[in-house]
């Protein structure tokens, strides 16, 4: 019996950590799982509120952005209010400067999920990117203000991430009205709007 208990209990995380993502299915990257934190954790012991993803970039772990023709000029053109993204470099233009020279996609889906947000309202900026003991696959983690607009970024930035290698047409005022609307109908799981969640991108 407690076999079949555990057993339920693995089958039933899975697929709480895969419901929310409609779309795995033909990707170029997968998501193995998905957080919500609402505490410290390893990633910061002030930032309570983080989404934690484990990105699987397959194809993509061999493509840095530097090796993919235009990708960078796409990005700058589809959001360029990225540029107000410090990165390591700590300066404006930092994030865009990684990309120039090469980052991973798992790390551009952190900045893109942040950015959205922040575009539809919901102003928040911290994030990490860091790569498992299993090459190719990441742990991408970022803040949010609304839990469900956060597991709805971390797909849509997949989404915007991967149309950006094809060089496909995305139409990111669509995520960002969608998340405007989660956010409407859901205030309760919204926490107050805070200076001290736009900084440390
Ligand atoms: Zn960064």
């Amino acid at each position: 019996m407690l076999n079949v208990i555990n057993v339920i209990n693995t089958l039933h995380i899975q697929f709480k950590n895969y419901a929310p993502i409609p779309l795995l299915l033909q990707r170029m990257m997968t998501i193995e799982s998905i957080e919500v934190l609402n505490g410290p954790s390893v990633w910061s012991d002030t930032r309570h509120k983080l989404i934690q993803m484990r990105l699987n970039l397959h194809e993509l772990e061999q493509c840095p952005t530097n090796t993919i023709p235009g990708f960078f000029e796409r990005l700058n053109k589809l959001i360029p209010t990225l540029y107000s993204h410090r990165c390591s470099p700590g300066v404006a233009g930092g994030f865009f400067e990684r990309v120039k020279e090469g980052t991973w996609m798992g790390h551009v889906v952190e900045h893109i999920a942040l950015e959205i947000q922040t575009l539809a309202g919901f102003d928040t900026g911290f994030g990490r990117t860091r790569e498992t003991e299993t090459p190719g696959t990441y742990n991408v983690v970022f803040s949010f203000i609304n839990e469900d607009i956060g597991i709805y970024a971390a797909t849509a930035a997949i989404n915007i991430a991967e149309a950006l290698v094809r060089s496909d047409r995305y139409e990111i005022e669509k995520d960002l009205d969608q998340m405007r609307i989660i956010g409407r109908c859901d205030v309760s799981k919204s926490s107050k709007i805070s200076a001290n969640n736009v900084d440390l991108i």
